[in-house]
């Protein structure tokens, strides 16, 4: 039962994602004109396709790069997201450490890299999306998880990895809530206003002379003698080399089919807090936040002083369907504006002028996988499960080395040369997913216990704790 408080605080809230609702959105790019060939060609304009397209010219100035966009660039994922920027890329410590436990350092120290090139590349374009280095704070709320957090900051120190733990009287110079124990805080890991900072890498693509063109879905690939041919409804191009970089979209590629499965995530953005609720809070720094639970919540502040409030549940279609109207499911918003007074009850009354969902493309081993295909001629990555932020740009250099035929100290990684499990077809996907799904929620009701079931998914290498 959702409490008269959450259902008032929702009654106005725009069903569209905040960070889009920005007059700073650029038109669209003209349909495509011009020559129907080009030396590289990236489909799709998200974070990894104008990564790859802006690092393509980067390394080689001057080279005939086209993306094609089915919609606008940043429209889906990568406008939409909570915005945190982390340094990793194994989705988080403990999924690194059990999968690729010796090079976890490198893995480390090359994720800080990638973060700190991220922050290099805004401030260079000077891109303004907001991107502040303020750390991440994962926040304990049941007793159970302290122990945890001790592990974790051990764990951490011996992959090179700084993790601070706040006991609860620290935490609440941070941030006051009653639900908050205590925290571990990382220092590497960001902010930042997600749609900008596409919409400030697609512009960088266009100043260095990328063509982008926006609203022209690639509808097949193939191959002509030494060139790629991809289809479109306003005809076809030809490519020597091509990025796929369509996440969660159904892949262009047959045999990735199985490999990623479309989750729906949501969130909420409230108003912005008048002067007497910040100082209720206290939450100046303007970290990113998030519980350590199975299902978890993210939030973070805004510029102008709002809070996003996101995540907990994660929504599977039966056959992998995606529909526009997914994208909002009021079940979901009523539950997250209950969770966020429960965490802020000195907030009561604040009221949510957003609310909208977008789509994660989830792989077996929650971080992204990387591989070629055509004889070395087409490059992908896919599966960042919801952690695509900062990865984005490690996956697209991964993706320009493998196309270069260059071994580099990313693809000697065991993680980059290793492919995830696939999902079986249906309908044991859909049951799958629900056990997990379920399982996942009881074990939070239970002090984290595991049932059969998910001990059984870590043993085959497919549990979060893997
Ligand atoms: C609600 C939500 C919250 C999230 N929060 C965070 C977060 O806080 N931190 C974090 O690190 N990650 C987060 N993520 C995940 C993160 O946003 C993604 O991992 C990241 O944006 C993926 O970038 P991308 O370029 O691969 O995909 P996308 O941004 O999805 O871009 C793919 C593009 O390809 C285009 N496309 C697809 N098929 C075709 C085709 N056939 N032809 C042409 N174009 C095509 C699409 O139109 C789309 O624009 C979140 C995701 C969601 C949905």
């Amino acid at each position: 039962m959702t409490s008269p408080a959450a259902e008032r605080s929702l009654a106005d809230a725009a069903p569209t994602p905040y960070w889009l609702d920005d007059a700073a959105r650029p038109d669209p790019t003209p349909q495509l004109a011009g020559p129907r060939h080009a030396d590289l060609v990236v489909v799709g304009g998200g974070y990894l396709g104008l990564w790859s397209a802006l690092l393509a010219v980067t390394r080689e100035p001057g080279r005939d790069v086209l993306v094609l966009e089915a919609d606008t660039c940043g429209h889906a994922a990568s406008g939409r997201n909570g915005g945190f920027c982390e340094a990793t890329l194994t989705h988080g410590l403990a999924n690194g450490v059990t999968r690729w436990p010796e090079e976890m350092p490198e893995l480390v120290s090359l994720g800080r890299a990638n973060l700190d090139a991220i922050e290099e590349t805004i401030a260079t374009l000077g891109i303004d999306c907001d991107f502040v280095r303020s750390g991440a704070l994962s926040v304990a709320t049941a007793p159970h998880q302290v122990e945890e957090l001790r592990e974790e900051r051990q764990v951490a120190a011996g992959v090179g990895q700084r993790l601070t733990l706040l006991d609860e009287a620290a935490l609440r110079l941070r941030v006051a809530s009653p639900r908050f124990g205590a925290a571990l805080f990382d220092p590497d890991s960001a902010i930042v206003e997600p749609a900008r900072l596409a919409w400030g890498l697609r512009a960088a693509c266009l100043a260095a002379g990328v063509r982008v063109v926006e609203r022209t879905r690639v509808l097949g690939l193939g191959r002509e003698g030494q060139h790629v041919v991809l289809r479109t409804a306003a005809g076809t191009v030809t490519a020597r080399q091509v990025v796929l970089a369509t996440n969660a979209a159904r892949p262009l590629l047959r045999r990735l089919r199985l490999m990623t499965v479309p989750v729906y995530d949501y969130a909420l953005m409230t108003e912005p807090l008048s002067a007497e609720q910040r100082t209720a809070i206290g939450w100046d720094g303007r970290e990113g936040i998030s519980d350590r639970t199975n299902q978890f919540h993210y939030f973070r502040t805004t510029r102008d002083g709002r809070i996003l409030w996101g995540g907990y549940d994660a929504i599977y279609h039966f056959g992998s369907r995606q529909r526009p109207g997914y994208e909002q499911r009021s079940e979901t918003f009523e539950m997250l504006a209950d969770h966020f007074f429960a965490t802020f009850p000195a907030l009561e009354g604040l009221r949510f002028t957003h609310r909208w969902g977008g789509v994660i493309d989830t792989c077996t081993r929650f971080t992204a996988f990387h591989g070629t295909a055509y004889d070395g001629q087409v490059a992908y990555a896919l599966g960042f499960t919801g952690l695509g932020v900062g990865a984005t740009r490690f996956a697209a250099e991964v993706a320009l080395d493998q196309l270069a035929g260059l071994e580099t100290e990313r693809t000697r990684l065991r993680m980059v040369r290793e492919r995830p499990l696939p999902f079986p077809p249906e309908p044991v996907r859909w049951a799958g997913i629900r056990a997990t799904t379920w399982s996942l929620a009881r074990a939070d009701r239970d002090q984290g216990r595991q049932n059969l079931w998910l001990r059984a998914m870590d043993r085959l290498g497919l549990g979060f704790d893997s």
